[in-house]
């Protein structure tokens, strides 16, 4: 082979993908439930609408875009990230005229140039929801539980919600003034990288992982905040207890996304290892100024597929999203066109049939129904078709029984439903 895929990317099938498609199901429905739409916006946009709003001396725009120039000599970017899209989807179409509340989610793919490591792509997956236009502390509530939920759906009940308030731009500046003397001071123990951020972006040297030691010493934004800031941090904590979501103030999160005011969030899995965060997300008020709109306030999340597939078991509990699945084992032409009128009656009535036309032998079309895990297989020869019934068989126990053509549906409906949502 001549060809492999990108580093950094990967090939998404088989029965990982099969497990994907029914997170990526459960999810959002989820996210439904709550009353979030789905949202699609171009996988490319203009570089500036990152540049500006995820922050110029960020590490996603200095170093991991995927930047490049069209035709016509325009920069574009593969998206880094989703909610600087949304919001300029939000504007765009004019949305903030409807008045009240938009609320939406969004999935697929995003790409960053880093260096690829266990849980770290260059093109990687997130789900994510954005709940725009309002300010009030408790919709920071809804979305930080709705993000737990998503983990709560699959059984994880022990996961940490890490939450701080990272100010918004009048008590950041003056913190970020504090926060430049005392890296100056402390200039000699930093890293290169983090010597540079001093300049230019001094939050950002929290997110270092080598300046553990001075970052201890460093005065935090908590402490910083103005009246507005505190008060919303000190409602939304309150709401959070009473919800009984349980969270810890990490006065060190700051993300590594510059648009970010308030409230900053992560779930993060501790025995993930050094990749560790399952889900970020936070309120970004200042966001549709920055691109040009009236000030809207607007909070949201992001959580990485990957690393939910990651520490999930192989086999996910089916009962609750899959339909009974049969599987028409088939012996010639005219077998198969039977099997096809039947199997289109079994997905009228919601149910999953697939129709073998390999012509292969019975015990390969048996086996590759096992591998499939289909749950039974549908015999259709040429005694079927004159007595005008069906051979099931139940692909877990064995047992085989004979089904007229007229009950195969009403068979399925008593006995072979598997949950039907
Ligand atoms: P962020 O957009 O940086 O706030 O990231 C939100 C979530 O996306 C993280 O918590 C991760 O789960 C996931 N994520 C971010 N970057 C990557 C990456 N390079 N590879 C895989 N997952 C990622």
């Amino acid at each position: 082979m001549k060809f492999k895929k990108p580093r950094g990317t990967q090939d998404l099938l088989g029965k990982y993908m099969e497990k994907w498609s029914s997170v990526e199901e459960r999810i959002t429905g989820i996210l439904r439930s709550y009353g979030y739409l789905e949202i699609r916006t171009p996988i490319f946009e203009v570089s500036d609408l990152f540049v500006r709003t995820v922050g110029e001396s960020s590490d996603i725009v200095t170093k991991e875009m995927y930047m490049f120039k069209d035709k016509k000599g325009r920069r574009l970017t593969l998206r880094p990230e989703n909610t600087a899209p949304v919001m300029r989807a939000y504007l765009e179409n004019g949305l903030q005229r409807q008045g009240g509340i938009s609320r939406f989610y969004y999935m697929g793919p995003m790409f960053r140039y880093d260096r690829p490591q266990a849980g770290r792509y260059r093109q990687f997956h997130q789900i994510g929801a954005e709940a725009i236009g309002t300010s009030n502390p408790a919709i920071d509530a809804e979305i930080i539980n709705l993000s737990m939920d998503i983990y709560r759906a699959f059984g994880f009940s022990s996961l940490q919600v890490r939450l701080n308030s990272v100010g918004c731009m009048k008590c950041r500046g003056e913190y970020m003034g504090f926060l430049r003397e005392k890296l100056e001071e402390y200039k000699p123990e930093l890293c290169d990288d983090c010597r540079q951020r001093t300049d230019t972006n001094p939050l950002r040297v929290f997110d270092c992982k080598t300046c553990v030691s001075v970052k201890e010493k460093l005065p935090t934004i908590t402490d910083h905040l103005c009246e507005e800031c505190n008060e919303h941090f000190e409602k939304l904590c309150a709401i959070l207890k009473q919800m009984g979501v349980d969270f810890v103030i990490d006065p060190l999160l700051v993300r590594g996304l510059d648009y970010y005011t308030k409230t900053a969030y992560e779930i993060v899995c501790p025995e993930l290892g050094a990749q560790n965060a399952l889900c970020g997300g936070g309120r970004y008020d200042g966001l549709a100024s920055e691109l040009g709109g009236v000030s809207i306030p607007a909070v949201g999340f992001s959580a990485g597929m990957e690393r939910l597939m990651q520490i999930l078991p192989d086999e996910l509990d089916k009962s609750e999203t899959t339909m009974t699945r049969a599987y028409f084992v088939v012996f010639d032409d005219k077998c198969s066109i039977q099997a096809m009128v039947l199997a289109d009656r079994l997905r009228s009535a919601g149910f999953v049939a697939y129709v073998d036309f390999s012509m292969r032998s019975i015990k390969k079309q048996l086996k590759s129904a096992s591998t499939r895990g289909y749950d039974y297989a549908v015999f259709v020869g040429q005694k079927e078709i004159e007595d005008k019934e069906v051979t099931l068989k139940n692909m877990e126990s064995g047992d085989q029984v004979t089904v007229s053509f007229e009950k195969l549906v009403s068979y399925f409906s008593e006995k072979g439903v598997v949950g039907i949502e």
